[in-house]
């Protein structure tokens, strides 16, 4: 059964650990996902943008495929579906077709517009047992045709929307979408001290987690991040994997054309993607 998001980010953030959100695209991506999370006994956030919930054929299609999974492939770990960078009405669409973990990005409205919105949505998941991601400060990089500029939030601002109740709050700290460029500087450790010390106990999510070196991930960790986004990272890692088959002719021999073999060593490069943030998160055995 799917769960909320609360429990698993209250813990990691007391155990000075990160649950990894992985976004999925397809059949193959939420298999893979799923399999390593129950393989290293580790908590997952299986993220949905609006943009691979339309490819999916809409979130119902996405409910109805996760359910089946956690049920198929015998899933005992703490499982969390969650609308990724959601509009108002995504959001609520979202709930409607039961997903268990729910991201309203409001950060391109004004202040106020933005409290308003994630206000109106934080009593409807508290009653539905549903964990509420808000955001501050947009991030940097594109995100379904979206580009932020990586803005760094404000921390009053931070705490405005963080005493409304919600869950988990995502405030930018330099952090980009995508891959990020040569010349990065990195993340900005001195506003995301200000921000944990203004909100509190509230875990702080760090989106942009492909390509952030090691050192800085656990850093941000030791600072009060508790869920880190990865999604750029495995598409790089299927689309190697899928690229290395055919280029290296393997769908030429014998039934190598299969859509199932064609796809696998993709899945494997998923996999090992997963498991490779998995254990800089810290979150292997936490289930
Ligand atoms: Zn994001």
């Amino acid at each position: 059964m799917l769960v909320s998001a609360k429990e698993m980010l209250n813990k990691a953030r007391d155990g000075h650990y990160a649950v990894g959100q992985f976004n999925i695209n397809n059949l193959e991506w939420t298999k893979s996902i799923l399999q390593t999370a129950e393989e290293l006994r580790a908590p997952v956030i299986l993220g949905v943008s609006e943009g691979a919930g339309k490819y999916m054929c809409g979130f119902d299609t996405v409910v109805g495929m996760v359910n089946g999974m956690l049920k198929g492939l015998n899933i005992t770990v703490p499982v969390a579906l969650h609308l990724d960078h959601g509009t108002f009405e995504g959001a609520k669409a979202c709930i409607n077709a039961g997903f268990s973990s729910i991201m309203f990005d409001g950060s391109h409205y004004p202040i106020e517009e933005n409290l308003k919105l994630t206000t109106a949505l934080v009593n409807t998941c508290d009653i539905l047992g549903i964990s509420l991601e808000a955001e501050v400060g947009a991030i940097g990089g594109e995100e379904d045709g979206v580009v932020g500029m990586g803005e760094c939030a404000d921390p009053a601002e931070c705490k405005m929307i963080a005493d409304l109740g919600v869950t988990m709050l995502a405030a930018g700290i330099g952090n980009i979408h995508g891959k990020y460029p040569a010349n990065w500087p990195g993340l900005r450790f001195d506003v995301l001290e200000n921000i944990k010390a203004t909100v509190g106990d509230m875990p702080l999510v760090l989106h942009g987690g492909t390509g952030i070196p090691e050192d800085m991930i656990k850093k941000a960790i030791s600072l009060g991040v508790a869920k880190i986004n990865v999604n750029t990272e495995c598409q790089l890692s299927f689309s190697a994997a899928t690229r290395k088959y055919i280029e290296e002719g393997k769908d030429l021999v014998g039934k190598g054309f299969d859509p199932r073999k064609v796809l696998a060593p993709g899945c494997e490069a998923i996999k090992a993607t997963v498991r490779e943030k998995m254990e800089i998160f810290g979150c292997i055995g936490k289930a």
